[in-house]
């Protein structure tokens, strides 16, 4: 598989780990489910606006494709990445990570299903999208 195509499919396993989360919390509430989800996409959003408009490869170049057609269309930034920027990318990565957990805790297969599709997920991008990636101002990028 070609690093496009791993990048494809490791966000692919991520949203499908966001998924297995809205239905954990919409076996409890479908109406909560939908705002994780409404909650989620702002959160994508924010990472997108702060992180990879940045980034050169953003447009075409993206390992991913959608995150960086969806930046080509923000006003482009330049620049090492700030203290605050990071923060941001962090807290909202982890918030759509943490939120589902409290649902997923009484839905054992879902709970193991979303740890799996993560896992993968961030296991394929560090292994195989960050060491080819352009993006030399990305804090994740293996020292050269
Ligand atoms: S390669 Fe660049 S544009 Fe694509 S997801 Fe990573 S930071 Fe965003």
């Amino acid at each position: 598989m070609n690093s496009v195509a791993v990048g494809v499919f490791s966000l692919t396993l991520l949203t499908g780990a966001v998924m297995a989360g809205a239905a954990a919390i919409g076996l409890a509430d479908p109406l909560y489910a939908l705002a994780y989800l409404a909650v989620a996409a702002l959160l994508v959003g924010t990472v997108i606006a702060a992180f990879c408009t940045k980034c050169p490869l953003k447009g075409k170049g993206c390992l991913h494709i959608l995150p960086g057609r969806l930046a080509a269309l923000l006003p482009a930034r330049q620049g090492k990445y700030t203290a605050v920027e990071i923060a941001a990318v962090l807290v909202a990565l982890l918030l759509i990570a943490a939120v589902p957990q409290y649902w997923l805790l009484s839905q054992v297969p879902l709970l193991a299903l979303f740890w799996l599709l993560a896992g993968t997920g961030v296991f394929l991008i560090n292994r195989r999208v960050c060491p080819v990636c352009g993006n030399r101002c990305c804090p994740l990028r293996p020292k050269e």
